[in-house]
């Protein structure tokens, strides 16, 4: 990065174990606060900034008040769900389906369900998802036909790439049957889709072997610690870490590969876990990946301050192992990789929260009940199951995500300190486990 930048600047860039600067700024003492960033980001038309120059804001850019831990009222996402208009299909232009930022559509993830087994407390707080909860009834849930049909419309618009999810997508009952109708689709250029699903891990070790002959390619695996207090304490169910290491250890025994491993870091929660997991993991030929605690959803509990930054999960593991960064990474890609000097393989930092991603983010999500969302901090989806249902042609259909994407100016995690903050209901927004994380 350039030495014009403002100081505040320089120093955030090189607190950020993501940018290169982090290696070359020997002025690194300390890293800005989300607040200077934002106002340096209201202040300057600075192009090096992530998507400036910026569209206008009605906000005017200030830091997220304090959270009073006050619980918020749930408001029903599936009453705001917006109506799509059917519109014809576009012809598809070279460079792709573009948004307004010139983002691509390649990237599809597929919540089956809201529901799951686990009760983590960063995602789905039993406070707030209690027995009482009214989850989906199963006549909401789009059938495996109709999901398959909506990922058809995708993947002729340019996706690529198909993640299931959930809530905890092992629970939707039959599921190899829809791996099977899945990988039956090909890209626009005829090539196989790339299949993936993000699972909790619990019931992995009885399905692993289905999933895989069904056509799945590869998993990732969430596990927060190993240590089985620590891990019995965030998935609140009193899951054992051994469980979903036998699970683990059963979708590499059947060849799902690669396997990745997410870990959300909490500060003051499972930091301690940090490296007991890389030790674990290193050299198995399974990536972890480490992910920064998000404000999505509207948990009451969650605070800046428990955000443990990249930067300072990578100093703990380069305290302890030589690690490099792979240079070469993949448009859309999430993680920033980093390799052992000694070659035992790769570890990834998803630092939505300290360094936003969203200059390539090229995902889309459906959730179980058909509602399209074209970012993870959404307030509100679009009705793609009414659509379906309404005896929609395919045409049509594709015309309508179309058309919801090239309008598509999303880029929640750049914006974080100029939101609202979420105890304003009409702001309330859709948690991830309904979207599909
Ligand atoms: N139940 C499955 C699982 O846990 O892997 C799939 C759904 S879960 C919503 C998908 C991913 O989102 C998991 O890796 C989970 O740890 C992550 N996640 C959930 N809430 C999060 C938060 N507040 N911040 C960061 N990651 C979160
Ligand atoms: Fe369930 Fe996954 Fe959310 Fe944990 S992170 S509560 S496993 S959906
Ligand atoms: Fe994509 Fe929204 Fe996340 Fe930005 S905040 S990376 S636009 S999902």
């Amino acid at each position: 990065m350039s030495p014009q930048l403002p100081l505040v600047l320089k120093n955030y860039c090189a607190g950020q174990a993501a940018c290169i600067c982090a290696r070359s700024n020997s002025n690194a003492n300390r890293r800005v606060t989300v607040r200077e960033l934002a106002h340096y980001a209201s202040t300057t038309t600075d192009s090096r900034l992530p998507m400036n120059p910026r569209p206008p804001t009605s906000n005017s850019i200030q830091a997220t008040p304090p959270n009073t831990g006050k619980v918020i009222p749930l408001v029903d996402y599936r009453q705001r769900r917006l109506p799509m208009a059917a519109t014809p299909a576009p012809a598809l232009p070279s460079q792709g389906l573009l948004d307004r930022f010139e983002r691509p559509l390649r990237d599809l993830r597929i919540s089956l369900t809201d529901r799951c087994n686990f009760r983590c407390t960063y995602c789905m707080p039993r406070e707030k998802f209690g027995r009482d909860h009214a989850f989906l009834p199963p006549t909401a849930h789009l059938s495996f036909d109709e999901i398959t049909r909506l990922a058809r419309q995708f993947v002729a618009l340019g996706v690529k790439k198909l993640r299931l999810t959930g809530g905890e997508p092992l629970l939707r009952k039959s599921l190899p049957q829809l791996i099977e109708q899945l990988a039956r689709l090909r890209t626009i250029d005829g090539e196989r889709l790339d299949i993936a699903l993000t699972t909790n891990g619990s019931l992995l070790a009885r399905q692993a072997s289905d999933l895989k002959s069904a056509g799945l390619q590869r998993i990732t695996v969430s596990l927060d610690a190993l240590d089985e207090a620590v891990f019995a304490r965030i998935n609140d169910v009193g899951f054992k870490a051994a469980a979903v290491l036998r699970g683990i250890e059963a979708a590499q025994q059947v060849g799902l590969a690669p396997i990745k491993i997410n870990m959300v870091v909490q500060r003051g929660i499972n930091e301690s876990q940090i490296l007991p997991m890389a030790q674990h993991f290193r050299g198995t030929g399974m990536a972890l990946r480490f992910i920064e605690y998000m404000d999505v959803g509207n948990n009451p509990a969650w605070r800046l301050a428990q955000v443990l930054p990249s930067s300072e999960i990578l100093a703990t593991l380069q305290a302890a192992y030589h690690l490099h960064p792979v240079t070469l990474q993949r448009p859309g890609e999430t993680a920033m990789r980093w390799r052992y000097a000694d070659g035992q393989g790769e570890i990834g930092l998803i630092s939505s929260v300290s360094h936003a991603f969203c200059g390539d983010c090229n995902r889309a999500r459906i959730s179980a009940d058909g509602q399209l969302f074209t970012c993870l901090f959404a307030h509100q989806g679009h009705d793609l199951r009414a659509l379906l249902r309404s005896g929609c042609s395919d045409d049509l259909i594709q015309g309508s995500i179309a058309q919801l994407w090239t309008q598509r100016q999303d880029r929640y995690s750049e914006q974080r300190a100029a939101q609202a903050t979420r105890t304003d209901p009409a702001h309330q927004r859709v948690e991830m486990h309904v979207m599909g994380g």
